[in-house]
């Protein structure tokens, strides 16, 4: 816990100024509080005179009030407003380093993760981390020095009696601390319940088209019913838990106040204490009660704190790709080898390439075919890392791609595959991806894609937000959109993934020509059912079941008439 909140702490040390200023103005606040029994026993003693004369003209003691409780609360606001600033620019630099570490995070982490739990983590946990902070210190804080400066007084007053009053103090702080103990607990459960109701919410929007067709729409109710229901449980729980933590503390406090008030009450009969003394004795004992029992709060936020920085530094740490090499040249030749490689998925039986040997030529254009699951998707997956290999070696330009520094690999390879992915962003942005943004170019790549009509026909032309995951776009137009980025890209190794399998005809034809455009000059793999692509490859390598089973030019399968005929026949 100390080990953890003292990381967090690294957090607030660019803000320690604006800190340091709360936190005095906070000091300040806490000083004000034993003023008030003082100016009590003061007024009792010397202020109210049995004989009616007050010793003092009648205005100063109001005066007095008014100036203490004002002071307060002046210091209260302005340490308020100095704490709360800083807690909003922690939250922005917690949430700036979860999603930086996010974007370069191992893939095989990300897969792990759901969407919405990052979602939780990154926006809900990352303020309630640095609120319950806000409170803890505010509270606490506060609360604390009060708690201090009121027990300074009452040890100055009679410092016996309140020795007593601190050997109860224990008593309460182990009750707090059992009871606490439950809430944390508590508290993890809700915060996963809420996870599991963000998650439901996510499928079905992605999914509603599906759930209407099947009209599975009551069944996802009532999935929904059950993870609302299930959180709605841990809530209550949550909240019982927090909620008797405050009558707990309070009841064991009243044990305590009772003995005191007895030895107090005793000992003003043996005339040891004034009536002002009595009297400010007890309002400061009583005072303490308040900020001792927001200190039993802070210690339920301070749990609730902890939860959320847990799951914030666990995502700040999680593993990153791994990128050791240094071999980074501007432009590689583009020759691509793969030699013995195999993997297999964990989970999985049998493995999805079983020791594939391959090789393309610079320039070169290479297909590969097969039955759906035979690898091919796998396989390419590899070349820009994102999936490794079991065993086996994959080089560019003769060298390993372990030896490749990551960004550099990267950048040799432009990727088209089935699946386009699109930002809700400009056509421009969308074909810029990454790229120092150049509109002459963009426009280049959107003709050669065949885009560049349907673009010009938009309102807004090139710069036409294409909303959420490009809906406002059909399937050839994205795909064509996709070809535009690979074009704009300009890398020497293209990687087609059945990027033609979702078209029209219309479409397709236009694709067709793009593509073609696309491969000039550039070392290509390309997945592909289609017999145009396959026909014009330099080589045609067939798979099945993670194997290659034959490999040759287009004439030379055919005339073998084997697993590629096959293939061909069934698609004729
Ligand atoms: P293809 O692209 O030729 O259709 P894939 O490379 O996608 O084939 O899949 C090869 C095999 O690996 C299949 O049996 C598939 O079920 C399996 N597979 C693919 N992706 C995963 C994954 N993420 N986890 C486990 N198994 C996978
Ligand atoms: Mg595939």
């Amino acid at each position: 816990m100390l080990r953890i909140y003292l990381r967090f702490s690294a957090y607030f040390r660019p803000h320690r100024r604006m800190l340091g200023l709360g936190m005095v103005l906070l000091l300040l606040a806490a000083l004000v509080e034993p003023l008030i029994p003082a100016l009590m026993k003061q007024l009792l003693d010397h202020g109210v005179v049995q004989s009616g004369q007050s010793a003092w003209p009648w205005w100063v003691v109001p005066l007095a009030v008014i100036a203490l409780f004002s002071a307060r609360a002046l210091f209260s606001f302005s340490s308020n407003l100095a704490l709360s600033s800083v807690a909003g620019k922690v939250v922005a630099t917690l949430r700036r380093d979860m999603f930086a570490r996010m974007v370069v995070a191992d893939s095989r982490w990300l897969a792990k993760e759901s969407t919405s739990s990052l979602i939780n983590t990154l926006g809900t946990e990352a303020s309630v981390a640095a609120d319950s902070f806000r409170i803890v210190f505010q509270g606490a804080g506060r609360d604390l020095l009060t708690v201090l400066a009121l027990l300074g007084y009452l040890f100055w007053m009679n410092w016996g009696l309140t020795l007593i009053t601190l050997t109860l103090l224990p008593m309460i702080a182990l009750v707090i601390r059992v009871v606490g103990q439950r809430l944390q607990r508590v508290v993890q459960q809700q915060q996963q319940a809420v996870d599991e109701v963000n998650y439901v919410i996510e499928e079905n929007v992605l999914a509603n088209r599906m759930v209407k067709l099947h009209l599975a729409q009551h069944q996802q109710v009532s999935r929904f019913r059950n993870a609302t229901e299930y959180l709605r449980g841990r809530q209550m729980r949550a909240l019982a838990a927090a909620g008797a933590m405050t009558p707990i503390t309070q009841i064991t406090a009243s044990f305590a106040v009772a003995v005191i008030l007895s030895i107090a009450l005793s000992q003003a009969q043996g005339g040891e204490l004034t009536v002002g003394g009595f009297a400010a004795y007890i309002t400061a004992m009583l005072m303490l009660i308040n900020p001792a029992k927001s200190l039993s709060d802070a210690y339920a936020n301070l749990q609730r704190g902890r939860v959320a920085l847990e799951r914030i530094f666990r995502m700040i740490d999680c593993p990153e790709e791994e990128n050791l090499g240094s071999y980074a040249p501007n432009r590689a030749v583009g020759a691509v080898q793969f030699k013995e490689v195999s993997k297999t998925y964990p989970e999985a039986g049998a493995p999805a390439l079983n020791r594939v040997s391959l090789s393309v030529a610079a320039h070169s254009v290479v297909a590969l075919v097969g039955a759906s699951g035979s690898g091919k998707t796998t396989l390419v997956q590899t070349l820009p890392r994102f999936l490794l290999a079991d065993s086996g070696e994959i080089s560019i330009d003769q060298v390993q791609l372990q030896d490749w520094e990551l960004g550099a690999l990267r950048r040799q390879i432009a990727m088209v595959s089935q699946d386009i992915t699109l930002f809700n962003d400009s056509l421009l942005a969308n074909v810029c991806l990454g790229e120092t943004v150049d509109e002459t170019r963009a426009v280049q790549a959107l003709e050669d894609a065949y885009l560049l009509d349907h673009v010009l026909s938009l309102p807004q032309g090139i710069h036409t937000v294409i909303g959420h995951d490009g809906r406002q776009l059909s399937g050839g137009q994205r795909q064509r959109l996709a070809l535009a980025r690979a074009l704009y890209k300009d890398a020497p190794i293209l990687i087609l993934d059945e990027a033609t399998s979702a078209l029209d005809s219309e479409s397709e034809q236009k694709v067709q020509l793009a593509l073609e455009r696309l491969m000039q000059g550039r070392t290509t793999i390309i997945v592909a059912h289609r017999l145009s692509t396959i026909r014009k490859a330099d080589r045609i390598y067939v798979m099945d079941r993670g194997e290659i089973v034959e490999q040759g030019n287009y004439a030379e399968l055919i005339a073998k008439d084997g697993s590629f005929a096959r293939l061909i026949r069934q698609q004729t």
